[in-house]
């Protein structure tokens, strides 16, 4: 069943768990997130990132994935991530996206506070949800001029109440598209924060956050983990796999179903750890294995 992003993470909240948001590429991958999601019996977000909306317009996606969620047993929100022009964003509304993100984080407060209560009012009103980021998380990439700030908790507090927004992102140590899980995570600067804001908080760069941090963040104040490198790397290995075990082998479809079962696994290992049940076997926490 479809679901908004304030209700998903209203119940996450009350219940001490956090909701797992995915990047997802293609609907075989939004299809095989939500069979994880059914599995485990908990809820999942399905997310539009910023790389696949240049190749796949939302018109498209938006669609598509509202009805791999419309057709679940478990509450499945449709959300677009990272977003920085205003046009964008009315096109994703349009779309069907329960949910967008207005990153202006980039900006100087005054102004990441103006244009976010702007989305937040038209969003509003056609009954789609808003998340905002204040402070900074970095990338792991080469050129990326994204800043570094850790989330001041004073002026997280004052741009929730000012932007209205529905949950917010905020910089605690975590970086985006670590491939291992090296990230510092600061939980008394995310306990500051939590204690300032009762807005739901939103951590992005969740591939590169030990499996302890994910599950203790998630019983606390973090109500939605941004996930993308992790099954990025599950398909990705077991495609190379794939090329290597049948050189001989061209067809999509057949190339794609190890590749498609890996992410799945690593899917169900990551929602069943946020939604605080039994650790399943088979979630890697040596140095190096990224989850
Ligand atoms: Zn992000």
């Amino acid at each position: 069943m479809i679901a908004r992003l304030d209700g998903l993470l209203a119940g996450a909240v009350v219940e001490g768990r956090a909701i797992a948001g995915f990047n997802v590429f293609g609907l075989d991958e939004a299809i095989e997130v939500v069979a994880a999601a059914e599995r485990v019996g908990a809820p999942v977000i399905l997310m539009t990132n910023k790389e696949i909306v240049r190749s796949i317009p939302v018109e498209v996606l938006g669609p598509a994935l509202r009805a791999v969620a419309e057709r679940a047993s478990v509450p499945v929100g449709v959300h677009l991530d990272h977003t920085y022009e205003f046009p964008l964003i009315y096109r994703a509304v349009a779309a069907g996206y329960t949910s967008v993100m207005f990153d202006g984080s980039q900006l100087a407060f005054a102004e990441n506070v103006a244009r976010t209560r702007h989305v937040v009012e038209m969003a509003h009103a056609c009954g789609v949800s808003v998340e905002g980021e204040i402070g900074s998380v970095s990338y792991n990439e080469a050129g990326s001029t994204i800043k570094d700030e850790p989330t001041d908790p004073g002026l997280a507090a004052d741009f929730c109440r000012e932007s209205g927004v529905d949950a917010v992102a905020v910089s605690i140590g975590t970086v985006h598209k670590l491939t291992d899980k090296s990230a510092a995570v600061d939980r008394g600067l995310l306990a500051e924060i939590a204690a300032a804001t009762d807005t739901p908080l939103v951590i992005h760069g969740g591939s590169g956050v030990p499996n302890e941090d994910l599950r203790r963040m998630a019983q606390g104040p973090v109500a939605k983990f941004n996930i993308g490198t992790v099954l990025r790397r599950a398909w990705g290995d077991s495609l190379r796999a794939e090329f290597e075990q049948n050189p001989g082998q061209f067809d999509r479809y057949t190339l794609t179903r190890a590749p498609l079962r890996a992410l799945r696994k690593r899917a169900e290992e990551l929602i069943a750890l946020l939604a605080n049940g039994p650790v399943p076997k088979g979630i890697g926490t040596k140095t190096g294995e990224s989850t």
